[in-house]
Parts: structure tokens; C-alpha cells; sequence
């Protein structure tokens, strides 16, 4: 209902309606033929969460540009969802280029779907305004209301890149191509021949990078490259908010957390500390070039938590920990050092010796021979005990009860039959590997004692532990045939996935690899680090006291029975 304006009550409420409607009916007349600037339109007519719209000072300058191609290489959470909202009901608004015809992209129609719900039409319910805009068009357009919004003759269609065929017939002023690492290159074309028929085409490409030189990163690379600049007051010295010369924290050992952010002026001379969220200016790399492309990461919003990054930018051997600080945090693209394992990573430790372990994990690969690790838990770190190959289950058995063996993992790719078979034998205590595509989890299946976990988070794991020196080994491994050869043969690379349309880490290699394998078993067996550990067994006798353990499980662990990492 239109508030009522004051003096009118005296024509009775129907009439005050009547007039305060046309009133306002004529006013938005007025603006829609101002042509209003699209930074002025969100701050009169946007409401997030109620309030007025406080944008961050470097999101202005992409407000206000209305150049024909602009990119945005960005990390997670810096409002480039909400500035693509704006843009898109302000062009359906005021009928951009005379047709304000808009086509939002995302990679699927499903998150485009959920995308249109969440916040396109949370943005037109927060807006007494645009709610007045839309309510008699929705009205019209049930049927169809989360792919397509029509105003006054102009029209948003969203769609997913998976479904252009329903798309073939829109004709855009704008095009926005959202999270465009995941779509195909014949997508983004096709998106930007939409424009072919407009006045004055925008063309917006946004996205949150993955790995170098491609999508984003790649269209970002042939842009002007614009950084967002700001001064320090207390040296004058302009400069970009990087992570590595601005940020300063400290870890504390005792309590392992990150304490103490603090964002210092890069200026060695100066270091004192710096406002990352203060007004400036962009600043290209490249002036003059086509394209415009701004890069932000969340150092530039207000919503950073620069602890909770600072923390990810220390897990140096977790990967995907790693890849999420770059691309979501920085909004860089990165490619983990990974390829081939050089045998001056690993840590020795004098003081160990090739021996049985006393309480061993052990890892199996089963191919032509049975290649068997053990490692045990020291003080701190892993120590690898055992390297030895082996061509009967018959052996195996023996090298399990000399080893002590707790937990064991063995791959069940070899010889499905002979490895369920020695499983049997060890309930509890032996579990069968197999690969999981698509998810980091660790599965464990008592019944049928099984595990699955990726193939590259597997390796990734003991890879890590090798590189970060929680895996510590004996001068003696030099000795054993192959071993080193064994853990140099895989490459991690990344390879493109035709049906996701991304690249993803894959260990190749084409030279024996048995014993890189059955130490990632054990590793997996001793459940460090990204992997669960198997689950203890318990003996009968305490299953019945439901929880209240009345003697140590035979394991010698407390530990609770974990089946896998939730989150
Ligand atoms: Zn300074």
C-alpha cells in the first residue's frame, strides 16, 4: 500500500490512494526517463537486509563502469554477486539501451534456479520499490518466474550454461557470465553473440579463478588489469593490499591458532599500520587495452576474517586447504607445487633404522608381488619401519604378526578374491582400498571391510607427509631397490576433465609405482592428516557397557570409534 500523503484524507482513504498512487506513478515516470546512473538506482532503490546499501569504496568504480567488456578475476564473498544483481534489475529497470534486455548465465540451471531465488527475488521482495515494480509483472509470469523477469517490454532471462538450447532466442543489451571457470569456451561465445543486435553491449565476465591461464585468470591476463590502490597515511606511499607484504601475524605454538592480524604498510621503511578497507583508486597495469578487469580479493571486504586465512595460507600441504586461500581468499588463480617428488624432500632421521615395528600401520599393493610398508607413530611424526615385497598372502601373514600390524589398508584392485579372502582373516583390522570419484571423504565400511577415498587425495596425503616432514624415514630406505624410483614415477598434474569442463590433480605415470602406493596405505592405515583413521575395534566384552569403557580396547586407544570426518 502507498503511505498516504497528509491533507488528503479529507477526499476519503479511496481517494487518497487514488492520487497518492498517481502521484507516485508519475514520479517514476520521471526517473525512468533520466536515464538514472546505475551506482544512484542501488542506492535508492536497493535494501539489503533492511538497510541501505554501504558499498565498499572500490566496488564504485565497477558501478560506474559502463565500458563494452569488463572481467573480474575475484574471491569469494567481496558483494560482486550483489553489484551483478543491481546491474541486472537496474537495465530491466530503466530499460538500458532503449530494450533493456539482460541473459544471466551461470554454470547450471539448477544454481542459476537457486541463485534467481535467493537473491534476485530476495532483492525485489527488500525493495518496497522494485516489490511495486514487480508485483503486477510476477503476477503475469508465474509460470516462469525464476528463469525469466519481465518489465515493461524489458526482460531477464537466467539460465544455466548446461541448457542453451531453451536460451537460442534471447536477444541481450547485457550479458553477464557468471562463475565462467565452469563454463566451456563455446559457452562464453555464444553468450557474448547475443549482443550482436544491441545499441550499446555490456559484456561482464566474473568469476572466482581456479588454476593459471585459464578462464578468468586467462581473460583477466588480456585485460588492462586494474588493482585497487589506496594510500597510507602515515608514509603517502600508494600501494595494493597483497597478502604477502601486508599481512603480518603470529603463530603460537603453544595453543597452534593464529594470533594477532595485523595489515602494515608494505613500505619497509614505514610499517605502520594500514585502513585495507579505505577509500582509493583503481589503477591498470595496461592502459588503453579493450578490456577492463578489475581484480578483488577479500582483502578488500569488509566481511574478511584474516585469522581464519592466515590459518588456511599455513596449511602448506594440504592442497585443497591451499587452493581455497588462493582462489576464494586472494581470487588468484594457483597451480600447487606438486609434479614429482625430489628425494631432497624427504626428511631422514639418523637415528632410525630399517627394524620391525613394535605397533605397526601397514599398506599393501598387490600387483605381480605384494609390496608391503610399515610405518609407526613416534613422538611427533611418522617413522617408516619396513619396505619389502613379498609374493604370497602365506608371507604377508608373517609379516603381519612380526609388524604387529594395528591397522592395515591393501588395495583391492589386484586380486579382488585373494585380498577379500586374507581381509577375512583380520576383521576389524584389515580394510580394502578402492577409488571415489568426486569427494576428499574417507568411507569406511565395517561389514564389508572396505575404504574408499580418492585416488589423488590418497596420494596427496602421503605426499604431504613426506613434504611437510611429518613422515620422517631412515638413511637405509637408499638401499632398498626401487623404493625412491617407486615414489618419483607418479606426477601430479592437472588434467582436464571433458565432462566438467575443468581441470582437476590426477597422478600420472607410466613406471612401476608399487611401493608409493603401499606407503600411502599405511599412511591412510595410521590415519594422519586429511584422512580418518580405520575404525578401532573394540572388544565384545566393552560393546555391552554402551560407551563406559571398563578397560583400554586392545588397540591401546580411548579414542572414540570414528567412522569418517564430517565437514
Ligand atoms: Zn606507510
Amino acid at each position: 500500500m502507498p503511505e498516504k500523503i497528509a491533507g488528503l484524507a479529507a477526499v476519503g482513504n479511496k481517494g487518497a490512494d487514488y492520487l497518492a498512487q498517481g502521484l507516485r506513478e508519475s514520479l517514476i515516470e520521471i526517473t525512468e526517463g533520466d536515464a538514472e546512473d546505475l551506482l544512484s538506482w542501488t542506492k535508492a532503490n536497493r535494501l539489503i537486509n533492511g538497510r541501505e546499501v554501504n558499498l565498499p569504496f572500490s566496488q564504485r568504480g565497477i558501478y560506474e563502469d559502463l565500458s563494452p567488456d569488463v572481467v573480474v578475476r575475484k574471491g569469494t564473498q567481496v558483494f560482486i554477486s550483489e553489484f551483478l544483481v543491481n546491474l541486472s534489475l537496474w537495465a530491466i529497470d530503466t530499460k538500458y539501451a532503449e530494450r533493456g534486455n539482460v541473459l544471466y548465465m551461470m554454470p547450471t540451471q539448477l544454481l542459476m534456479d537457486d541463485f534467481s531465488q535467493s537473491r534476485m527475488d530476495k532483492a525485489i521482495e527488500e525493495s518496497p520499490y522494485l516489490n511495486r515494480r514487480f508485483v503486477k509483472a510476477m503476477s503475469k509470469n508465474q509460470a516462469n518466474r525464476a528463469r525469466l523477469k519481465r518489465l515493461g517490454g524489458s526482460s531477464l532471462h537466467m539460465r544455466g550454461s548446461d541448457s542453451l538450447k531453451q536460451a537460442i532466442s534471447v536477444d541481450a543489451d547485457i550479458v553477464i557470465d557468471d562463475e565462467v571457470d565452469w563454463f566451456s569456451e563455446e559457452t562464453v561465445e555464444w553468450t557474448r553473440e547475443r549482443l550482436g543486435s544491441s545499441q550499446q553491449p555490456l559484456f561482464r565476465a566474473v568469476s572466482k579463478p581456479t588454476y593459471p591461464g585459464q578462464g578468468i585468470d586467462l581473460m583477466y591476463g588480456d585485460s588492462d588489469q586494474r588493482q585497487w590502490h589506496i594510500k597510507c597515511d602515515a608514509c603517502n606511499r600508494w600501494q595494493t593490499i597483497d597478502w604477502w607484504k601486508n599481512i603480518v601475524f603470529h603463530y603460537d605454538d603453544r595453543i597452534q591458532a593464529v594470533t594477532d592480524v595485523k595489515v602494515l604498510c608494505s613500505n619497509e621503511k614505514c610499517r605502520q599500520p594500514i585502513n585495507h578497507l579505505a577509500d582509493g583508486e583503481w589503477v591498470a597495469a595496461h592502459p588503453g587495452r579493450r578490456v577492463h578487469g578489475y581484480h578483488i580479493s577479500r582483502l578488500l571486504s569488509p566481511l574478511v576474517n584474516l585469522v581464519a586465512m592466515a590459518e588456511d595460507s599455513l596449511r602448506v600441504s594440504d592442497i585443497p586447504i591451499l587452493q581455497r586461500f588462493y582462489n576464494s581468499g586472494l581470487g588468484l588463480a594457483y597451480a600447487p607445487k606438486g609434479g614429482r617428488i625430489d628425494s631432497s624432500e624427504l626428511e631422514y632421521d639418523s637415528d632410525l633404522s630399517l627394524h620391525p615395528a613394535d605397533s605397526g600401520f601397514g599398506g599393501v599393493d598387490v600387483g605381480l608381488k605384494l609390496h608391503a610398508a610399515v610405518i609407526e607413530k613416534g613422538e611427533s611424526k611418522l617413522e617408516v619401519r619396513q619396505m619389502e615385497e613379498f609374493d604370497t598372502f602365506d608371507e604377508l601373514d608373517i609379516w603381519f604378526s612380526k609388524n604387529n600390524i594395528r591397522n592395515c589398508i591393501i588395495d583391492a584392485r589386484g586380486d579382488p578374491r585373494a585380498t577379500t579372502e586374507w581381509a577375512e582373516k583380520y576383521p576389524g583390522r584389515v580394510y580394502r582400498w578402492s577409488h571415489i570419484e568426486n569427494t576428499n571423504d574417507t568411507r569406511y565400511n565395517e561389514d564389508t571391510s572396505e575404504v574408499k577415498l580418492n585416488r589423488t587425495s590418497l596420494l596427496d596425503n602421503m605426499f604431504g607427509a613426506c613434504r611437510d616432514g611429518r613422515m620422517v624415514f631412515p638413511h637405509e630406505i637408499r638401499s632398498i631397490p626401487s623404493f625412491l624410483a617407486h615414489l618419483r614415477a607418479l606426477v601430479r598434474e592437472l588434467i582436464k576433465d571433458p565432462r566438467l569442463n575443468k581441470l582437476i590433480p590426477r597422478y600420472v605415470g607410466s613406471a612401476p609405482d608399487h611401493y608409493a602406493f603401499a606407503l600411502s596405505y599405511a599412511v591412510l592405515a595410521a590415519g594422519e592428516d586429511g584422512a580418518s583413521p580405520p575404525p578401532q575395534p573394540i572388544e565384545k566384552v566393552e560393546v555391552s557397557f554402551a560407551g563406559q569403557k571398563s578397560a583400554p580396547s586392545w588397540t591401546g586407544m580411548n579414542k572414540a570409534r570414528a567412522w569418517r570426518r564430517v565437514g
